[in-house]
């Protein structure tokens, strides 16, 4: 049997330089808490409905809302994320969690992984070689052991699941209609924070009927064959974002 071991050393490697996906409680208690968050946007071109049993395409269904490019059908997939260069603003002097309790559940999680198509790869965090020699098991056979640990990512995965027509909202309110193409980077948006704040608590408080984005988005990318296909197909492609109407990046990974 395949046995991961591990046991946080409180290092705090995992709490700096981050954009950190927040639910939307967690982002209103960011924000009120003097925090910034980010709108981190990408797309799929989405031209017929894929086979019923295919899962992954399920899995990104479920967590992305339906829209158009241009002539092209996509969805589209928004993750709210706390966003801090350095220390989080959170992280003690000795390296503590200074709102533990509530701390965000993506924060609960790690080093685990909340996506069920990525494994657990101990090369690919932060952590010290010497939390994955703790006695303590984690996961056998890539099952997590650790019941704290799975609950936090059912419910990682409900709150992403059912928060998506609130991010088609929050979108449609604050005129976002440009977005990465899915795997290739992020347009990332920056709204004013009480702009933001206003908007995240009026979605959360309306009940958001299900439907599709009432704009037409445009794919950014900074690949210029990527571009080229997009409009080729129909769709709208530019290679770098709108910075005019409010702060906005794109990030390739
Ligand atoms: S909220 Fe706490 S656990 Fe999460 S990154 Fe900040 S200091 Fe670390
Ligand atoms: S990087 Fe790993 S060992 Fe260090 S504080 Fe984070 S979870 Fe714990």
């Amino acid at each position: 049997m395949d046995s991961t071991h591990f046991d946080c050393t409180g290092c705090g490697k995992c709490c700096t330089d981050l954009r950190l996906p927040l639910t939307f409680p967690e982002a209103v208690l960011w924000i009120e808490r003097g925090g910034q968050v980010d709108l981190l946007c990408e797309a799929l071109p989405w031209p017929v409905e894929p086979a019923a049993d295919n899962a992954y395409a399920a899995y990104k269904r479920r967590r992305t809302f339906a829209a158009s490019s241009g002539e092209l059908p996509i969805r589209v997939g928004m993750t709210l994320a706390a966003t801090f260069s350095g220390p989080c603003p959170n992280l003690g002097k000795d390296l503590r969690c200074g709102i533990y309790a509530q701390r965000p559940l993506v924060c609960r999680v790690y080093p685990a992984e909340i996506n069920p198509f990525f494994a657990l790869k101990p090369e690919f965090k932060l952590c010290p070689q010497e939390a994955w020699q703790a006695p303590t098991p984690f996961a056998l056979d890539g099952v997590l052991v650790d019941a704290v640990t799975r609950d936090a990512i059912d419910a990682s995965r409900r709150a992403d699941e059912g928060s998506v027509e609130m991010k088609r909202a929050l979108c449609e309110r604050l005129g976002l209609d440009q977005a990465a193409v899915a795997n290739e980077g992020f347009v990332i948006v920056t709204p004013e924070r009480t702009r933001l704040l206003e908007a995240l608590i009026e979605v959360q408080n309306d009940a958001c009927a299900p439907g599709a984005s009432e704009r037409s988005w445009t794919f950014v990318s900074n690949r210029r064959a990527t571009v080229d296909t997009l409009i080729q197909v129909g769709a709208l492609g530019v290679m770098d974002v709108d910075a005019s109407r409010e702060s906005r990046q794109y990030i390739g990974l």
